[in-house]
This record gives C-alpha cells, sequence and structure tokens, in this order.
C-alpha cells in the first residue's frame, strides 16, 4: 500500500519521465503525419480489447499505458490535421496550442469567477477582446469561450431569445436557411424553440425573409432572430450580410452570425470584403479549433453587449441558495465569467489561442488563413480549366465543390471512394443544388499545391477509368 498521502502521486523524477515520454510522442506525432495514412478505419471487434476491458482495480506502468494509448488507441482515427485531409474542416493545430492546454489541465485553474482564477479569466477576457476586433466588432464587444461551435451557437440563441422574448418565447420565430449547420439547430431545440418557431428557408434573400417576418406579424407571432451563416460547412456560402444586417435594423431584429467555420477569413483583407456586414451583427460566433489552428475544444460566442450574456446567464436570476459562492463574488468592476454562459467551472480554454496568437503573432495567422484560400482559388482554377470537371460551388471561405462533368452522382460517389483509397487524401460528398458534388477543404496551411494536384489528377483519372 503506498503513503496514504500520495495515492495519486508519483514521485517527480517520474512525473518528468512521463511528461518527456508524451511531448516526445506528441512532436513525433506532428511532425510525422504527412508519412501516416490520413485516416485508420477500424472496427468494433478490433477494437474490443479496448472496448470490452474490466475497471482496473490494480494499478498498471503509466509508462506502458501511454504506449498503448499511442500505439492502439490514438492512431485508429481520422488525422484531421493530415494535409491530405480536405474533408469536414480540417484541424492543423500548433504545438504552442497544444503546450497551452497541458498549462491549463496543469495548473487547474478555472477563469469563471474572478476570486478564483482572477490571471486566467483575464487572458480570457483579452483574448475574447482581441477576436471581437479582429473580426471588426465595435470597442466593448466581448464574448466567453465555449467547448465549440455547438455550445457556442447555443449560448447566443439563449441570450437573444431571452433579451428579445423576454421570459415567455411563446410565438418567438427565428429566421435561417436550410444550410444552417445541425447543432445549431439542435441549440434552438434545446433552448425550447419548437419546429413552427424555427423557419428554415431555402435561401436568405433579404426580400424574402422581411416578407416571411411580415406575414408572421400578420399572424400575431414574434419574429426576433435571423440566424445567418458566414461560410456554410457544405459549400463556405456566405448568406448577404449587408442586407440581412439593414433588414434586422429596420425590423428590430436580433442579426446573429454563425461563423464557425469561416468568420476566420475576416482576418484577411479579401476574408473581410467577403464578410461584409459581419462586423454589425450583434452576436457571432467563431470556432478557434477550426480555423485559427487550435486543439480541440474551444469556440467563441461574441456580442456587441457583453452585458446581454449577463442578464441572460447571471446566476442571480435562478432561485439557488448559493452562500458557498460568496467568496467566488467579484467586486464591482470584475467579470465572473460563469455569469456570461452555461458552463460554470471550465479549463482555461483561451490559454492556448492567447499563447499561439502572441507566439506566432496574428501575422502568421493571416498569412496561414490566406494560404487556405489561395489554395481553394487555385483548385477552383485548375477544375475550371479541365474538360472533365465542372466548378459548382465556391471557391468560398476555403472550400470548393466540383463534379466530374456529365457524371451521375453515383459516378461522384465512386469517384470519391477511388480517391480515398489510397490513403493519402480524404476528400468527401456534399449535395449541391440537388446533386452529389466532391467537397474540399483547404485550410490546412501544410496542404501544398501539389497535394491539391495529385488530388485532382486522382478524381480526373477515376473519372476515366469509370466511365
Ligand atoms: C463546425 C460548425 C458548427 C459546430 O461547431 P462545433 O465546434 O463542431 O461544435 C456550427 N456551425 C458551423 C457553420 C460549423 O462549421
Amino acid at each position: 500500500m503506498p503513503d496514504p498521502a500520495g495515492w495519486l502521486d508519483l514521485p517527480p523524477d517520474r512525473m518528468r519521465e512521463l511528461g518527456h515520454q508524451v511531448v516526445d510522442l506528441v512532436v513525433d506525432h506532428l511532425t510525422g503525419l504527412r508519412d501516416q495514412p490520413v485516416r485508420t478505419l477500424a472496427t468494433q471487434d478490433e477494437l474490443r480489447h479496448v472496448l470490452d476491458e474490466p475497471v482496473p482495480e490494480q494499478p498498471t506502468d503509466p509508462g506502458a499505458l501511454i504506449a498503448f494509448l499511442t500505439a492502439e488507441v490514438l492512431p485508429r482515427s481520422l488525422r484531421l490535421g493530415h494535409p491530405g485531409c480536405l474533408a469536414f474542416i480540417p484541424s492543423a493545430n500548433n504545438f504552442l496550442g497544444v503546450l497551452g492546454d497541458l498549462l491549463a489541465a496543469g495548473f487547474n485553474t478555472s477563469p469563471g469567477a474572478w476570486p478564483v482564477g482572477a490571471g486566467p479569466a483575464a487572458v480570457e477576457l483579452v483574448t475574447a477582446r482581441w477576436l471581437a476586433g479582429l473580426l471588426g466588432l465595435p470597442e466593448g464587444s466581448g464574448g466567453v469561450f465555449t467547448p465549440g461551435g455547438a455550445l457556442a451557437n447555443l449560448t447566443a440563441l439563449a441570450a437573444a431569445r431571452d433579451d428579445r422574448l423576454g421570459p415567455d418565447a411563446t410565438g418567438g420565430v427565428l429566421y435561417c436557411s436550410d444550410q444552417t449547420h445541425p447543432a445549431v439547430l439542435r441549440a434552438c431545440h434545446v433552448i425550447g424553440l419548437r419546429q413552427e418557431q424555427v423557419r428554415i428557408l431555402p435561401a436568405m434573400d433579404p426580400d424574402m425573409v422581411r416578407r416571411e417576418v411580415h406575414a408572421d406579424r400578420t399572424r400575431g407571432l414574434r419574429p426576433f432572430l435571423v440566424l445567418a451563416n458566414a461560410g456554410t460547412t457544405g459549400t463556405g456560402a456566405i448568406d448577404p450580410l449587408p442586407g440581412l444586417v439593414a433588414l434586422c435594423r429596420d425590423e428590430r431584429l436580433w442579426l446573429h452570425v454563425d461563423g464557425a467555420h469561416g468568420a476566420a477569413a475576416a482576418l484577411t483583407e479579401r476574408g473581410r470584403k467577403a464578410l461584409r456586414g459581419l462586423d454589425e451583427a450583434d452576436s457571432v460566433v467563431i470556432d478557434p479549433h477550426k480555423w485559427l489552428f487550435q486543439p480541440y475544444e474551444i469556440g467563441c460566442v461574441l456580442v456587441r453587449d457583453p452585458d446581454v450574456l449577463h442578464r441572460a446567464f447571471t446566476i442571480d436570476r435562478f432561485r439557488a441558495q448559493t452562500g458557498y459562492l460568496a467568496l467566488s463574488r467579484p467586486a464591482e468592476a470584475e467579470t465572473n465569467l460563469s455569469d456570461h454562459g452555461v458552463q460554470f467551472t471550465t479549463a482555461s480554454r483561451a490559454l492556448k489561442l492567447w499563447l499561439s496568437l502572441k507566439g506566432f503573432g496574428v501575422a502568421a495567422f493571416r498569412a496561414a488563413i490566406d494560404h487556405g484560400l489561395d489554395q481553394a482559388d487555385h483548385v477552383a482554377a485548375r477544375v475550371r480549366e479541365s474538360p472533365e470537371l465542372d466548378l459548382v460551388a465556391g471557391p468560398a471561405l476555403g472550400i470548393v465543390c466540383l463534379r466530374h462533368r456529365g457524371g451521375t452522382d453515383d459516378l461522384q460517389a465512386a469517384i470519391c471512394r477511388d480517391v480515398n483509397e489510397d490513403g493519402r487524401t480524404l476528400i468527401a460528398t456534399t449535395t449541391v443544388d440537388g446533386a452529389l458534388a466532391l467537397r474540399l477543404c483547404t485550410i490546412n496551411p501544410r496542404t501544398t499545391q501539389a497535394d491539391l494536384d495529385r488530388v485532382l489528377a486522382a478524381i480526373v483519372d477515376a473519372g476515366r477509368a469509370r466511365s
């Protein structure tokens, strides 16, 4: 039996040794990604030895366990940071971000309450302020970090519902397009909006939305929010933000912009142009674990008026006995971030973003994002030149959709399978205007033009072989 004071302790030398083992494994992984397959599939049977393990009552050597995780568990997955991964939204994390997470876990302080984690809270506040500034939101804007875009959208929608509809959301109506991310529609469900309160339109043409709003008002309903996409996940499409800004101003509606994927493009000059109007939104979601190259998890919701978050989420609204929290009450002018969102205790998520924004400098981020836009332009130019390919969507915010000319949906699906077979590439399909298309998301800065040319050549070859 170990010393009772140290049941869960390790000798300092052993801690260092294990820590170095982990750091070495992570560095090997990150620097060796290109030599690994982009995805390693595993069946349930192949993971039986993980799934069926009994509860480990007795200790096992942690060095061996770390080796097991990195040999048997972590590799059996999609490598979203692999330069050949063009499916989903690739996530090319950066090493400073990884170290930020290690520091956050190691020091394990929570930024939620100022008297509990003043320093980390200050980092959250300033990092959110930087993001707001980078997106062009006015001075005084701010927000909170969340585990990801799903919770960031949920936070914004709940606050907007409270602000515009008050305690009773009956008759409230929200407008969005059918390209809205399912996690966002789920957030609508979670905040208690019924299906008939979520008007899903085929497009966010401002005149059409205005007609819907007027019709709903005539029916005695209470339109309160327009949900715009700044980069749909499917095609990178941007809803017409300037027109929706004007509509929301005229009709006194809350404008929420889901920029989980695309808002980061505002760090570049052409992205800022494409996203004109984003800076007029009442709330914006950005997902730093996508196009700001952070390790999972980190999302962010930004609002023009942070008091809206406070009014919606302050624990004082709820009739709980909270005497035990007296020690965590902030002084005047200090902020308790746990009063600004859904979560209570949180990890110091902003540390990784702070560390990488400062460590590399924002200019490096702008260049990396610009590169992703260039890569999508390059793919689109090649597709336009090709007599065998058709460009069907984009390039938009790092996403390009194309089809093999004249082929059926089945042919596109078969091409996708063929291209992915070599293990160095993963592309996806999506539906554009009712037809299946090949979808390439080019935002990983480690993906080279040669990688993309190889993928396009493979698409053409697969198409030829099959038609
Ligand atoms: C990824 C994404 C989400 C969901 O964000 P998570 O970080 O996966 O929770 C929401 N909206 C859009 C547009 C996205 O691309």
